[in-house]
């Protein structure tokens, strides 16, 4: 394979970036040529294609966001967008092609390679965490790592005025963010998408906690449940300790990537390139016990996302 194209696809996640450049570093030493799409399938559609060189690269590694900028495209879903896209690839005698998105973005990778016979790689580049194939997606850890800063800061002022603290993150079906953040920052309570809550239960841990000398309480809580807002509302109606609701927001997308998010970058993005390289595509790449792994695109989109309840369960018992 002579000529590759990347784009980057969905929500952009911390990473990002430096998977382009281990991308784009990874084709050139193969001797190919890469070929950045902005604007994922949007600019796949629209031509927006430019060759990438080694400098293009230069001073990405550290950067939140992605170079190539992103979207959501509704025309690829037509029939008329997949052509147009796959048209785009042939003007350019584009041979392969390296997605970077989440779950959708390898559907539409998935429908390229499946139905239009464009060999794909998939890079799993979303904070969410929600693809069961791998066990970190890219963006992941800089998003919790970006949500413990700012629960740690809430925790100071809580503890100052014996309140309880909601905090809102992402996570509109998955909710490893408010899985980890919650760990990770000693959270008395996580309520997430794939478990029903007891507003009676989170009360009693509450009043619990508070009986065991706590003087704060948070309360991490996923976007698919419910805003923060709205949580904090219902809480306050059964307790009268002051209840305080915090949305993170988009802060979560943006920023340097963690050592974790840029290793995983390089490799994913090497791989990925390894493999066009010799001649296959129709994978994703990922990681899973620590290896780098590829699988096929199509089994790695039907697989259904599983919560780790054990994680859940070392919460309940050890943030009292
Ligand atoms: P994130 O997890 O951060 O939301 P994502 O990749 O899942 O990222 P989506 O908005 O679901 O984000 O998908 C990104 C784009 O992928 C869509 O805007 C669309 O262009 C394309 N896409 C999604 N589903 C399909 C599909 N079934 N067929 C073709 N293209 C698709």
């Amino acid at each position: 394979m002579k000529r590759i194209g990347l784009l980057t696809s969905g929500g952009d996640a911390p990473g990002m970036n430096a998977a382009i450049r281990a991308v784009v570093r990874s084709g050139i030493y193969f001797g190919m040529e890469v070929y950045g799409i902005e604007r994922g399938y949007a600019g796949l559609i629209e031509d927006n294609v430019t060759p990438m060189e080694m400098r293009s690269v230069s001073n990405i590694v550290q950067c939140g966001g992605t170079k190539l900028r992103t979207a959501r495209c509704m025309e690829m879903l037509t029939v008329e967008g997949q052509k147009r896209a796959v048209d785009t690839l042939e003007k350019h005698g584009i041979e392969g092609l390296v997605v970077i998105g989440g779950d959708g973005s390898f559907r539409g990778a998935k429908v390229l390679s499946e139905q239009y016979g464009v060999p794909t790689i998939g890079i799993p580049g979303t904070i969410d965490n929600d693809l069961e194939y791998t066990d970190y997606t890219l963006g992941f850890d800089t998003a919790v790592n970006t949500c413990l800063d700012i629960i740690n800061k809430l925790r100071d002022t809580m503890t100052s005025h014996e309140r309880v603290s909601v905090v809102e993150v992402m996570g509109r079906h998955c909710g490893d963010i408010a899985l980890y953040s919650g760990i990770a920052s000693g959270a008395e309570i996580i309520v997430v998408p794939e478990i029903a809550f007891n507003m009676d239960e989170i009360v009693s841990r509450i009043n619990r906690s508070r009986a065991n000398g706590k003087h704060s309480n948070i309360i991490v809580i996923a976007e698919g449940v419910m805003t923060a807002e709205e949580f904090a509302r219902q809480l306050q109606s059964f307790t009268l300790h002051s209840v305080r609701p915090t949305c993170i927001g988009h802060v979560q997308r943006g920023g340097s990537p963690s050592m974790m998010d840029r290793m995983l970058a390089a490799q994913f993005g090497n791989k990925a390139v390894r493999l066009l390289n010799d001649g296959i595509g129709n994978r994703v790449v990922g990681i899973r016990d620590n290896k780098i792994i590829d699988m096929d695109i199509i089994e790695a989109v039907s697989m259904k996302k599983t919560f780790n309840y054990e994680l859940y369960e070392t919460l309940q018992m050890i943030s009292m």
